[in-house]
This record gives C-alpha cells, structure tokens and sequence, in this order.
C-alpha cells in the first residue's frame, strides 16, 4: 500500500473511534423523581430516566403513571436468562386492540434517553390525554411499556408468548422518538403491507401535517414489534426522524456495515448517539417528544373510527 493510503486509513481509523473518546464523559447524576414531578413533561421524565438502572427506569415510569392517576398492572417476564416486567395499560372499549409499544430498558453503555426513555415519556404524556378523553369505542388501546428490548425482545416476547392476541387490530412499537421533525414508519413487510395499522399512522400524520413516510425490512435493527410479526399480526416499527435525513436514513438501515458509516458525523443524525454514551438528555428535542405524543393520540383516534 502507498504512503498516502496508509495515511488515509489511519486518518479514518482515527475518526471512526473518535465518538467513543470525545463523547465519553462525566455526566451529573439523573435528577430524582421530584423534579419530574415539580413540572411534569416528556422532557423531565427523560432527564429523570437517563442513565438509570432499568429496574430504576421502570419504577419512574410506574410512578409517573401512579402521579397521573394512570392504573397499570405488571406482567412479569422470567425466564433462563432474563428477569423483569412490563408494565401496561389498558384504555377504552371496543372489540379489537391497538398495541403500543416502548421499551422502558436501555443498553448498559448507553445512557437511553432517545433510545427509549423518548418514547416512553412521550406514551405517557399520551396516556395523560387520552385518559381524560371520553373512551374509545371501537377499539381499544394496550400500552407496553416493555421490558428487556435490547436482550432480545424478552418482555414483548414473553407478552406474545402468552396473551391471546386474536383481537388485536395492529402493533406499534414506538423506537427512537426524541429528534426530528418526521416519522417512519418500517418493517412494513410481510402481514404489516397494506394494513390497517399502517394505514391509521399515516392518516394521523396527514392529520397533523407531519411528514411520514414508510420502509421495507430493516434487518440489523428490530425492535419489539418483531414479537408479534413473528406471530403473524401486522407490526410496524415507528420512528422519528430529521426529514432531511430521510435518504440517508434509508441508505444506513439498508446497508450498515457500509465503512462509510464508521465515520460518525456521516451517520443519519439519529445514529450518531445510538447505542453509545453520547444518548443523552442533551440531544432531546422537546417538540420531537410533543410531536410523538400528538401522533400516538392521533393514531388513538383515527383506529376507533376506523373500521
Ligand atoms: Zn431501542
């Protein structure tokens, strides 16, 4: 190899590690429960959440409910190699079901707060709203906040595994939901093409202005809803997301073992923080969270009316 080559790859390899070195740093402990409950938001209950401990994460988030008057039950998730609980709710009436999912659980070097502390703080505000309005007739709504994501799907597997599901009308899992100004709406494959379920996101999004658009199979990146695809209802994975990324987005998830993309400010915006320590409360958007919130009681809506 010539000198300038040699150079080139150094000057690469040099980059690529950069984000685990610059962005490694000493963070402020995660504020208690208190300051959430001082002014609560979406927002505070991310900061509240980041860097926990996941049995921590999901005590704020049974807390945050208890705080709205929001009742739950637990279903708990053991089995040989994983030992936790989602926690779920149940609003309305109506025959079919409308699952949601967040998965409350993070990966140990990373602090979780777009991954998924976002949604979760999002599905509550939610919950919030659509407690407070009359209750669905026609279909009703089972939030899970899931546990065990990123251990292989163990809560919403275990959730699959042993609930009947023969009235659910479509699955949701909500990924991702702190940064953009747009939706995305993936894995649309297989009993998921052409469903209701997809169909209800983007006429809520229509509804509300936001730009959305769906993708096909995203093999290296599932999520929870693959519990249930497996199973043979339609599932979806939901997405926010930079609009101006959208290409690039859709490039990355169809190709990521690509070496550009060791480069991290190459990266889709909202993989540059994936999985590493730079997940933090820093990177949230207020208005990305509102954004998610409106969209989830939106979807609520537009599925009770829908056939
Ligand atoms: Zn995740």
């Amino acid at each position: 190899m010539k000198r300038g080559k040699w150079l080139l790859l150094i000057g690469f390899g040099a980059l690529a590690v950069s984000p685990f070195f610059l962005w490694e740093r000493a963070r402020e402990p995660a504020p208690d429960f208190s300051y959430y409950l001082e002014a609560p938001s979406a927002m505070r209950l991310v900061e509240v959440m980041s860097g926990r401990l996941d049995l921590e994460r999901r005590d704020v988030v049974k807390k945050a409910l208890d705080a709205a008057g929001i009742s739950y039950r637990e279903e708990h998730v053991s089995n040989r190699i994983f030992n936790g609980v989602n926690v779920i709710v149940e609003l309305g009436e109506g025959s079919e079901t409308l699952v949601f999912l967040a998965h409350t659980d993070r990966v140990a070097e990373a602090p979780g707060a777009n991954d998924n502390a976002s949604c979760v703080a999002a599905g509550i505000d939610a919950l919030k709203i659509l407690t407070k309005e009359q209750a669905t007739k026609g279909k009703r709504l089972r939030f899970i906040f899931s546990d065990g994501e990123e251990k292989g799907l163990q809560g919403a597997a275990h959730h699959a595994n042993n609930n009947d599901l023969s009235t659910v009308y479509g699955v949701a899992s909500f990924e991702l939901c702190g940064v953009g100004d747009a939706f995305g709406i993936w894995d649309v494959v297989g009993p998921a093409l052409n469903s209701p379920i997809v169909a209800v996101l983007q006429k809520a999004g229509q509804n509300l202005n936001i730009y959305n658009a769906t993708h096909g199979a995203v093999p290296r990146f599932g999520s929870d809803h693959l519990a249930f695809s497996k199973k043979g209802l339609a599932a979806v994975g939901v997405t926010m997301l930079p609009r101006d990324d959208e290409e690039k987005l859709r490039s990355y998830v169809d190709d990521p073992n690509n070496p550009k993309w060791l480069l991290n400010f190459v990266r889709p915006t909202i993989f540059r923080t994936y999985h590493t320590s730079g997940d933090g409360p820093e990177t949230i958007q207020p208005v990305a969270l509102d954004m998610t919130t409106r969209l989830m009681v939106e979807t609520v809506r537009v599925a009770d009316q829908a056939k």
